[in-house]
């Protein structure tokens, strides 16, 4: 098992850039280092916190425990058959490159999800989406690790309970289990390409894909790119964790009372006859969008997005996102959650 080290800085590890510090701090490479570790006093006696690529994470202060980072790594197929393969991938690796693999090797299912930041491990957490497209749609099993006994335990995609950035690990059992490893069921033909999203048809347009016999999973993901790269902050140059909030569900009567007194509202339809809302849209009204206070600020194009100009504290931001949902809470009367995990 690698050392475990001691009053380390978390600012290399997330992507909100906030220097906070963590007691404890151990990298992860196997199921057996991790088992190992369940065995040590410093786990036993310290709170812990499970790491991936820090990009959905907003540290207030420093972590008084042992941060475990995850770096168990490996890309296998372990079946297949003419229509389909199925790809077993340790927890540790970049999601985008995991993206990139099955896109380089005509692999279907998870090209709108190119880019995303973060671990494979991570995904099934809040079940990332992106363009049209949820990783529960492609995830056969998790592979996890119990943290009170050791166990192995593999949940299967109905265990896992997926929902809008939503899943059992968010909820009955957080921080309960260390997940491994992430199975994934790719089409090798017959690919169902998702292509409704207004800005990746403009895009694919753009590219002079055209006709839509002509789209491929590799002209999906190059256009997911082109329309990341072009509107959201690269956390390298701006700290941020992409979306701070969730957009929200509100009632058909609440909508319908909202859309009278702001008529341009906009609004996707949701499960239970729900309306869903876009956050950014809310935050924007509330005249959010581009305002800065010192280090911290609402992104200039994204009101969803969160930023450190630099040297900010986690808890300037975690204020900043008070103001927000109050404003919109007295609004619209609606309330906005964090999608990000706030420690
Ligand atoms: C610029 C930007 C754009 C983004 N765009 C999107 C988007 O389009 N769609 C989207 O869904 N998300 C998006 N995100 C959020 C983020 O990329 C995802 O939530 C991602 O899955 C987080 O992965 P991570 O490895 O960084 O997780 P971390 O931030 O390290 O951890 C997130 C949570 O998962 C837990 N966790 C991490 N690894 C494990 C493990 N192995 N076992 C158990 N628990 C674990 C942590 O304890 C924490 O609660 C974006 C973030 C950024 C910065």
């Amino acid at each position: 098992m690698n050392r475990i080290e001691k009053d380390i800085s978390l600012l290399p590890f997330n992507t909100f850039g906030i220097d906070a510090r963590t007691k404890y701090f151990v990298r992860i490479q196997s199921v057996e280092e991790l088992q190992t570790l369940l065995q040590t006093s410093i786990f036993k006696e310290e709170k812990h916190l499970l790491l991936g690529g820090g990009s959905n994470v907003l540290f207030t202060k420093d972590f008084d425990g042992l941060v475990i980072k995850t770096e168990i790594f490996g890309i296998e197929k372990t079946e297949e058959d003419h229509a389909h393969a199925r790809v077993k991938v340790g927890a540790g690796e970049v999601w985008h490159n995991l993206v990139m693999h099955c896109v380089k090797n005509n692999l279907g299912g998870i090209e709108n999800l190119s880019l995303i930041p973060g671990t494979t491990g991570a995904a099934p957490i809040q079940n990332i989406g992106a363009y049209g497209v949820e990783v529960k749609n492609v995830i056969e099993f998790v592979d996890a690790i119990e943290l009170s006994t050791g166990a192995t335990k593999v949940f299967t995609k109905d265990e896992c309970r997926f929902g809008y950035r939503e899943s059992v690990f968010k909820h009955e059992l957080k921080e309960k289990y260390f997940i491994s490893s992430v199975t994934l069921s790719v089409t090798k033909e017959n690919h169902l390409l998702v292509t409704n999203y207004g800005a990746l048809q403009d895009t694919l347009k753009s590219m002079n894909v055209d006709d839509v016999n002509d789209v491929t999973i590799q002209s999906i993901s190059e256009a997911v790119i082109k329309i990341r790269t072009s509107k959201l902050p690269d956390p390298s140059v701006i700290g941020n964790a992409g979306s701070f909030f969730k957009n929200p569900t509100i009632t058909q009567e609440h909508f319908a009372s909202l859309q009278n007194k702001y008529s341009t509202m906009p609004s996707y339809p949701s499960i239970n006859q729900q309306v869903k809302v876009p956050a950014g849209w809310l935050i924007e009204q509330a005249g959010w969008k581009g305002k800065r206070f010192d280090h911290v600020g609402v992104h200039q194009q994204q009101a969803l997005v969160l930023v450190n100009y630099g040297g900010a504290h986690g808890d300037e931001i975690l204020q900043l996102a008070n103001k927000i949902q109050h404003d919109v809470e007295e609004k619209f009367g609606v309330t906005l959650t964090p999608e990000v995990n706030i420690i």
